[in-house]
C-alpha cells in the first residue's frame, strides 16, 4: 500500500480509480503539495481523459503555489482555454470537457477554485463541511427545494453539470478563501465519490482513518462497494504541522472554520452543458389552454434556458377528467420518468375522460327521465 507523502508541512494521499462499470477512467488528479487538483473529464470515447489531462497539465505549469485565490482561478480559466484550443487542433473531441476543483494551501490560508460538480470538503473538529457549490442541475433543484440530496443521488439527470471547462471561452471559476487550522483535513473528490457515499459516511471514514493515503484508499473502496458507478478520485490532505512553526502567531481558537466566499458568482453565462441529456430523459404532462399536453424535459427554465420542449398537444380536455385529476393539473405539472410513461399516462387520461363523459351522459338521461 503506498504511503502518504509529507511535503511542505502537508501530509497527503491520493488515488484515482476506474470504478466498477466504466470502461475508461476519465478523471485526472494533481497532488504536488501545496497544490491539489481533481478533474472529472467528459466527452465519451476517451475524450474526457484527454480533456482532464490537458487541464491538469495546464495547472501543473501555471497554477500558483501560494494562497493566491485570484491566480488560482485564473489558472483554471487558462486550462479552459487550453482544452478549447486542443479540440480545435483535433486533439480529443469537440465538446470534450472537464470539471475542476483546485486547492492551494499556504499557512492557514486555503484557496479553492471551482467549476463543475467535483467537490472540496473540509473536516474541521470532526465535522465535514462542503466548501464548494456544485455547478449542476441537482444543486439548483436542491436549492429550490424541489428535491432532496438523497433524491439527487439517484436522479436520472444527476450528472448534468451547468458549468465546465472546454466549451465556453468566457467561462470563469468560483473562488473560495478559507481560514484553516491545525488538524483540519481537506478532501477533494470527483462525483464518483460523493455520488456513491453520503456526506455522513464520508465524514465517518475521514474521522476514522488517520493516515491520509489509507483514508483515500478506504473512501475509494467504499464507493466501489456501494456500486462504483463512476470513476472515483480522492485527495486527502492533512494540514498538520504548519501551525507548529507559526504557533506563536495563531490564537488557539476552536471556532468553526470560516468559509469566505470571495466571488462565488452564480450567474450562468455558458449555458446548460448537455441540456440534450435532460430532454431525452424526463417528461411531464400539463394543462395548456384547457387541454393536456406532453412535454419532453423538465418543467421551468434554468438560467433563462427552457429545459423542455413540447412533444404533443392532445384533445383531452382537462374539465372532462375526474375532479381529483383536475386538481393535480391545477397544482402544476405531472412529472413522469420518460416519454413512454407520458404517452401511457395520456392514454389513461383519454380513457378516464371517456368514462366520465359516459357517466355524465347516463346521469343526464336519468335526470331527464325523471322530468
Ligand atoms: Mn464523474
Amino acid at each position: 500500500m503506498p504511503k502518504s507523502k509529507i511535503d511542505q508541512d502537508i501530509r497527503y494521499g491520493c488515488r484515482t480509480d476506474i470504478g466498477q462499470v466504466r470502461e475508461h477512467n476519465e478523471d485526472s488528479l494533481l497532488a504536488e503539495s501545496p497544490l491539489f487538483v481533481v478533474a472529472d473529464g467528459m466527452g465519451g470515447h476517451a475524450a474526457g481523459e484527454v480533456a482532464s489531462e490537458i487541464a491538469i497539465e495546464s495547472m501543473r505549469k501555471n497554477a500558483p503555489r501560494e494562497a493566491d485565490c485570484e491566480g488560482l482561478a485564473k489558472a483554471v480559466e487558462g486550462a479552459n482555454q487550453e482544452i478549447i484550443k486542443a479540440a480545435l487542433e483535433g486533439k480529443g473531441k469537440e465538446g470534450m470537457g472537464t470539471t475542476m476543483t483546485a486547492a492551494v494551501i499556504e499557512g492557514n490560508r486555503l484557496c479553492i477554485a471551482q467549476v463543475g460538480d467535483s467537490r472540496a470538503y473540509l473536516l474541521h473538529n470532526g465535522r465535514l463541511q462542503q466548501i464548494t457549490r456544485d455547478h449542476s442541475l441537482m444543486a439548483d433543484l436542491i436549492e429550490q427545494g424541489q428535491i432532496t440530496p438523497a433524491e439527487a443521488r439517484v436522479h436520472p439527470n444527476r450528472s448534468l453539470i451547468t458549468r465546465a471547462l472546454g466549451n465556453d471561452p468566457e467561462m470563469f471559476a468560483d473562488q473560495y478563501e478559507i481560514d484553516i487550522e491545525e488538524g483540519d483535513r481537506l478532501l477533494l473528490c470527483s462525483d464518483g465519490l460523493c455520488g456513491m457515499l453520503t456526506d455522513d459516511i464520508i465524514e465517518g471514514w475521514m474521522n476514522k482513518v488517520q493516515d491520509p493515503q489509507e483514508c483515500a484508499n478506504k473512501l475509494i473502496e467504499q464507493a466501489n462497494s456501494f456500486g462504483g458507478l463512476d470513476n472515483i478520485t480522492v485527495i486527502v490532505a492533512d494540514l498538520n504541522s504548519f501551525s507548529a512553526k507559526k504557533k506563536k502567531g495563531i490564537k488557539k481558537s476552536r471556532r468553526n472554520a470560516i468559509i469566505v466566499v470571495v466571488a462565488a458568482v452564480a450567474i450562468l453565462i455558458g449555458g446548460v452543458v448537455g441540456a440534450g441529456a435532460i430532454i431525452n430523459n424526463s417528461a411531464y404532462l400539463c394543462e395548456e389552454e384547457g387541454y393536456v399536453s406532453i412535454y419532453k424535459g423538465l418543467p421551468g427554465t434554468f438560467a433563462g434556458f427552457d429545459l423542455s420542449q413540447k412533444e404533443y398537444g392532445s384533445d383531452v380536455w382537462v374539465k372532462d377528467l375526474r375532479e381529483s385529476t383536475q386538481e393535480h393539473f391545477k397544482d402544476g405539472v405531472i412529472r413522469v420518468d420518460n416519454l413512454d410513461a407520458a404517452w401511457r399516462a395520456l392514454d389513461n387520461y383519454k380513457q378516464e375522460a371517456q368514462e366520465q363523459k359516459e357517466q355524465n351522459a347516463k346521469k343526464q338521461s336519468l335526470n331527464s327521465g325523471k322530468k
